[in-house]
């Protein structure tokens, strides 16, 4: 028999994991769901899942804490402390954080304490700073009267996050929700709810009570519940795109407004004329980093002609060094999958390569010599043209897909042709090569000679079926606030008379 190498759990999880309504459990009131460590496949923990008398529960909580606690009406100075304080809390238990996350995702552990608790702790303090420096709106241009516009939290906020990066998203959206009043009830994925629900249980601690609440359970029960429910003010959503339908449309009965951060299937451009290695690096590293699980991944590596064959074949070379392994050594370079249905998906889109006309480059296969754990070997094909379903599709796992193109207008075209837009790559050191690229190109965001570097400040979003709104510094500010114009006399002109024409 085979010996397989035994990846042990980074951490021991709660053998329960609730939500919170403030700092008490929520009732639950649905069945229990099992949370798997990728890496082994084994049981973790089971998730006790909040049916719809349970959400109740939740909003009923941060619905008062908005109505009646003192959240909402803090000074600046006094939230400005407290969000500080959330971000110390993370910095503090970075490492058991980084442990429960990398157990219910796989994501590697090096990754998670190094980026993603420092990025989560980074989101306090960057919304922190961006409400301690924002002022207030004055008019004066009629005579005698002074307008000023004054933001306003908008009340109860339901934040619905994916399984990709749990922790690094979801505290983006709470950090931008509590930063400008509003209170919060977080539905993390049922897939990953380990490191989320011991962060909203840490954070109890610090904030004033029912501020940020926590339902868990599967998207059709719990999270449905949560958007239909009357308390809930506004929906910020990341996730799928056809999830992301289903939310817009149950909020849009009740007129509430929503961000939707969803899927991509994005074009990195590779031309002859770049600084080819720096490219090389950014090309693997777009498809290959979160194994390929971001929505912002390079998943279409469209490469000019005359260099195809060459940069194909050395990004082979370098796909069959990769790492694949143990997600808590700092060795490994890429873990395994999120779970398992998830890598069946991704393992099914080889064969709709080969049926479109494609060829496997390298991978397509489970690594079975790692025993039970969700591997796949780093894969890549190339297909006939931009129409083949992996080149449309959102596969979201570490599989590249190859097309080449001619000219400029060739790539932005093969770029453009998907239903998505979130962002693009470009790799080029031709000035006028770049501006065309930059300004033909359909999407949220382009990325020149450089892969994924997220600027909070400025907004992030996809152009089609890869969002509605933004997230960044003032657009979240333009999201999670009511604009209140005040109107008033300085020295009373008098008043128009009623049937007065004034002529
Ligand atoms: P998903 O849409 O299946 O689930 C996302 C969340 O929505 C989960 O918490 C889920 O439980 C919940 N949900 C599902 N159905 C629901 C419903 N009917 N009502 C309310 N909530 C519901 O997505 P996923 O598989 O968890 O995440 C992967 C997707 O997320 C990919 O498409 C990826 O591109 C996208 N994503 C987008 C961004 C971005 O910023 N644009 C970032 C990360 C991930």
């Amino acid at each position: 028999m085979t010996e397989h190498p035994r990846f042990d759990v980074p951490i021991t999880p709660p053998e329960r994991v609730t939500g919170w309504a403030g700092d008490r459990a929520t009732p639950g009131g649905g069945p229990d769901l099992p949370v798997f460590y990728p890496a082994s496949g084994q049981q973790i923990s089971v998730l006790v899942e909040d049916d719809a008398d349970a959400v109740d529960v939740a909003v009923t909580t941060a619905r008062r804490a908005f109505d009646t606690g003192p959240w909402p009406g803090l000074s600046t100075a006094e939230r400005t402390a407290v969000l500080e304080r959330c971000g110390q809390v993370i910095r503090d238990h970075a490492d058991e954080l980084a442990r429960l996350e990398c157990a219910a995702t796989g994501l590697l552990l090096r990754e998670l304490r190094e980026r993603h608790m420092v990025r989560a702790a980074y989101n306090f303090r960057f919304f922190a700073d961006y409400i301690s420096q924002r002022a207030g709106e004055r008019y004066d241009q009629t005579p005698g009267y002074l307008t000023t516009v004054v933001r306003e939290p908008v009340g109860v906020a339901a934040l619905i996050a994916p399984w990709n990066a749990p922790v690094a998203l979801a505290t983006m959206k709470i950090a931008a929700a509590l930063s400008f009043g509003n209170t919060c009830v977080l539905k993390p994925s049922e897939q990953t709810p380990l490191a989320l629900a011991r962060l909203v249980e840490l954070l109890q601690d610090v904030l004033p009570e029912g501020v940020l609440n926590l339902v868990n359970g599967r998207g059709p029960v719990t999270g449905a519940a949560l958007v239909a429910h009357p308390g809930v003010d506004l929906v910020s959503f990341t996730g799928g795109t056809e999830t992301g339908r289903a939310i817009m449309s149950t909020a849009g009965q009740r007129l509430v407004p929503c961000t939707m951060e969803l899927g991509g299937k994005s074009a990195n451009v590779i031309f002859a004329n770049a600084d080819l290695d720096r490219a090389l690096d950014g090309a693997l590293l777009g498809i290959f980093s979160n194994n390929g699980q971001q929505c912002l991944a390079g998943s279409r590596i469209l490469v000019e002609r005359s260099i195809f064959d060459d940069f194909v074949g050395r990004f082979i070379d370098r796909a069959q060094q990769i790492r694949v392994g143990d997600p808590t050594l700092a060795e490994t370079e890429l873990g395994p999958l999120a779970s398992h249905p998830h890598m069946m998906r991704v393992l099914g889109f080889v064969d709709t390569a080969r049926a479109d006309g494609g060829a496997l480059l390298t991978g397509g296969v489970r690594r079975d010599d790692l025993g039970e754990g969700y591997f796949v070997a780093p894969t890549a094909v190339t297909v006939p043209g931009n129409d083949a379903r992996t080149a449309q599709d959102e596969i979201f796992g570490p599989f590249a897909t190859f097309l080449p193109f001619d000219t400029v207008e060739d790539a932005a075209t093969i770029a453009n042709d998907t239903q998505f837009g979130l962002v693009s790559y470009v790799w080029s050191d031709h000035l006028p090569t770049v501006m065309t690229m930059t300004e033909r190109l359909r999407s949220g965001v382009v990325w020149v000679n450089t892969p994924m570097m997220r600027e909070l400040r400025a907004p992030f979003g996809g152009y089609k079926n890869s969002g509605v709104g933004r997230e960044g510094g003032a657009a979240c500010e333009a999201f999670y606030t009511e604009e209140k114009t005040v109107t008033l006399p300085k020295t009373p002109p008098p008043l128009r008379r009623l049937g007065d024409t004034g002529g």
